[in-house]
């Protein structure tokens, strides 16, 4: 025996804990109407994990705890526990004598389980009591009123009920378990399909700009060698160009500085004029101021004339006197001679002589001539000779005079030779002067024409370092252009070495003394190389790339991903196919024994006749189902296999089960109750009140049937029927208190032993 023990808590009107043993093959609980009896039958539901409120006549989680009384305060929660015995290990995994199943439900819904004392969900309480053929909703829980149902039920219906006491139940939830599965499974399929459809025209997108980037790439590949070349030629080009155009400056620069510095100083040379200027004013002053030394002297040189011809007239006049002393007063031809030469010779300076002033003078002296002349004719000697002494007397005054002026003549000669000697000095200096500047201004005009040349050469090498900086600066840009086009690493293209066809690496010389025709060729391919690219510009080559390989991985995730559910679509359809062989196979065999024992027990309980499931095919529409047909229906889509109850009974035209009495029915149902009981025997078996409708010769017959089945399952009957309490081993008594409480009273039946005790 398989139960041991109910213990009820709280449970609707068992308010109280109570505890039921169920230590016999048959227990019977009896009581009056209302007294809680199906209580006990739905508590066993509870516990073994009923999620159907209705099937326990509830809405809800609060429905199964007690509501209290006006004698009695309600309870918080329900507690159900059921033990087994597990002295066999019949529950395997369980290494205890007894297995202990509680649930527990309370008011604000929470509900749990406990499998021996630790927590336990509800998946794990239904597979362990699966394993020993025990289920909530089973067809071991007949409930009141439940035995009309097997007949009233429709054919798919009464077919799944069937199912379920073969227990196909299990196969039939992995078969549905599978087709949830497979239905998923396609749909997962036909999703992770059109997700590669959708992404197959972008692959083939991907896969042309793949083609392009590498294309891009190989060209890029040569362009980045031809740039490397290009770019460290025009480097050598330049940086040698540039190396001999600064030496080449270098002489021409210097030199050109030597001859400004020439320039500069010759320039100061030919400055000198300014002093020779200078000098000539300084000659003519000197000019100037001879010539009025010159006047001095001549106005001297006069005056010396005038005292000489003073002095001649008194010496003269001295002679005269002194011829008169000698009284002869014939004049002497030579006197007379000599006068008139005298005269002569004064006329004759006046002749040559243009100044009036000077005129003048000599005329005073002819006239003092005649004078005297006249007078050496008189004869006094006194006078004569004071005349003489006076004479003489002026005579020395007159040639002190003339000493003085001849002094005066001296100083004025010195003084005129000292500017004659200054003059002639300068003079000389302006020559030599001239002389300079002259050779000044040729070297100046030289060094000018040589400055004009050193310049035009030096304008010709600056003109080529500005073309030198003009390419550069296309260099420069064109470095930045590379980079930008094949990448950074172009960027040392200094180091890049240039070879011959033979392997040699060409020297910065060999380089610079290219032809730049080839360069220009060069730039030409690196210009065709660089439209080609992009004309196949295609964005970034990286992101691409990465989309590409991420979307083809994907592709081929998802390509797996389709074989893989393929994979799983056919074993899940095989899984199905297995299942449903079984669930016929099982089906079959278990419908062939349940007819079997059917009618026996058909017979048994009406003395003869003949009772059958038989399969029926039926229609469904609109998710109800319609009785069909013969079993050659056609199988359409929606046409499933029934079963119906053919019936017929002994001495009775008789045939459906529309046309037998209350009891009749009642008669039917529990012999294919039983019946299906027997082809499966479940480990107990709870009947509430199936024997209701009997008459006492019935009820007889079903007590029979009881110790069959007894023999099989462990029962608990709920019943009003003396006959069947008279089977049990242990009574109980349920009666419900005024506080609306259902109390125990248990009763061994037996023949050693007969007493109650009050739980
Ligand atoms: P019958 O012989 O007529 O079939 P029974 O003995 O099977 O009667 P039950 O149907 O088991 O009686 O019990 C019904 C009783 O249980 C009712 O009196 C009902 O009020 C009481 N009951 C049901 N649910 C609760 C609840 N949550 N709290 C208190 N009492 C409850």
């Amino acid at each position: 025996m398989i139960l041991k023990r109910l213990e009820i808590s709280g449970f609707k009107s068992f308010a109280q804990k109570t505890e039921l043993n169920f230590n016999f093959p048959i227990t019977a609980i009896v009581g009056p109407n209302g007294s809680g009896k199906s209580n006990i039958a739905e508590s066993f539901r509870f516990v073994l994990g009923e999620q159907s409120f209705k099937s326990m006549r509830g809405k809800r989680g609060e429905d199964m705890i007690f509501s209290g009384s006006p004698k009695a305060r309600r309870a918080n929660f329900a507690e159900i526990s059921l033990v087994f015995d597990n002295s066999d290990r019949r529950f395997s995994g369980v290494d205890f004598d007894e297995v202990r199943i509680s649930r527990v439900v309370h008011r604000d819904g929470e509900n749990s389980y406990r499998i021996n004392g630790s927590r336990a969900r509800l998946k794990d309480v239904i597979e362990l009591l699966s394993a020993v053929h025990i289920g909530a909703s089973a067809h071991h829980i007949i409930s009141q009123g439940e035995t009309d149902r097997i007949l009233n039920a429709k054919p798919l219906e009464r077919r799944g009920m069937i199912e379920e006491a073969l227990g196909l139940k299990i196969y039939q939830h992995k078969r549905k378990d599978s087709e949830k599965k497979l239905l998923k499974t396609e749909e997962n399929l036909r999703e992770v399909r059109s997700l590669r459809r959708e992404l197959a025209p972008r692959i083939e997108f991907l896969k042309d700009q793949v083609g392009k980037v590498e294309k891009a790439r190989f060209i890029q590949g040569d362009l980045t060698d031809l740039y490397k070349e290009f770019l460290k030629r025009e480097f050598v080009y330049i940086s040698s160009n540039r190396k001999r155009l600064e030496t080449e400056k270098e002489e021409p620069e210097r030199r050109l500085n030597e001859v400004n510095e020439e320039i500069e100083r010759l320039r100061e040379e030919v400055a000198r004029d300014e002093t020779a200027e200078y000098k000539n004013s300084r000659v003519f002053e000197l000019e100037r101021s001879q010539r009025g030394l010159d006047e001095r002297r001549g106005d001297v040189l006069r005056e010396i004339g005038r005292i000489e011809g003073e002095i001649h007239y008194h010496q003269n006049r001295i002679k005269y006197l002194e011829d008169s002393a000698k009284t002869d007063p014939s004049v002497a031809w030579s006197n007379v001679s000599s006068f008139l030469e005298e005269v002569d010779n004064d006329i004759n300076k006046i002749e040559g002589e243009h100044s009036i002033e000077e005129v003048k003078r000599i005329m005073g002296s002819v006239r003092v001539r005649i004078r005297d002349f006249l007078g050496s004719f008189s004869g006094d000697s006194a006078e004569i000779r004071s005349e003489k002494e006076r004479i003489e007397n002026d005579l020395y005054l007159l040639e002190d005079e003339k000493k003085g002026k001849r002094q005066v003549i001296e100083d004025l000669k010195k003084e005129a030779d000292k500017l004659m000697e200054e003059r002639r000095y300068l003079q000389e200096e302006i020559a030599k002067d001239r002389s300079v500047s002259r050779q000044a201004e040729r070297r100046m005009f030289e060094c000018m024409n040589e400055q004009q040349s050193i310049r035009s050469g030096l304008e010709k090498i600056r003109r080529d370092i500005s073309d030198l900086d003009k390419i550069d600066a296309v260099f420069k840009y064109e470095i930045q252009e590379a980079a930008r086009i094949v990448g950074s690493f172009v960027l040392d293209y200094r180091d890049h070495e240039i070879n011959t066809e033979n392997q040699d690496v060409l020297s910065d010389e060999e380089i610079a003394a290219e032809n730049r025709e080839e360069q220009e060729n060069r730039r030409k391919e690196i210009e065709r190389l660089k439209i080609r690219l992009e004309e196949l510009s295609v964005g970034s080559h990286k992101e691409i790339m990465d989309e590409y390989e991420e979307v083809s991985e994907r592709d081929e995730f998802l390509a797996e991903e389709v074989s893989d559910l393929e994979r799983s679509i056919e074993s899940l359809r095989k899984v199905i196919a297995d299942l449903e062989e079984t669930i016929e196979n099982r089906f079959q065999e278990g419908l062939a024994r349940i007819n079997d024992v059917f009618q026996d027990f058909f017979v048994e309980m009406f003395g003869g006749g003949n009772a059958s499931l038989r399969k029926i095919r039926v229609k469904t529409s609109h998710s109800s189902f319609e009785e069909g047909g013969d079993d050659g229906d056609e199988e359409t889509q929606d046409s499933f296999e029934g079963l119906e109850i053919a019936v017929s009974l002994p001495h009775k035209n008789v045939k459906g089960l529309l046309m037998l009495s209350g009891g009749e029915r009642a008669l039917v149902s529990v012999a294919l109750i039983f019946a299906m009981s027997q082809v499966n025997p479940p480990p107990f078996l709870i009947l509430d009140e199936t024997d209701a409708a009997l008459d006492e010769a019935n009820s007889r017959k079903y007590s029979s049937l009881v110790e069959k089945l007894a023999q099989q399952s462990q029962l608990i009957l709920i019943t009003h029927n003396r006959e069947t309490m008279a089977g049990a081993g242990m009574l109980y008594g349920v009666t419900m208190d005024s506080g609306g409480i259902s109390k125990i009273l248990s009763v061994r039946l037996g023949p050693e032993e007969v007493g109650a005790t009050d739980q």
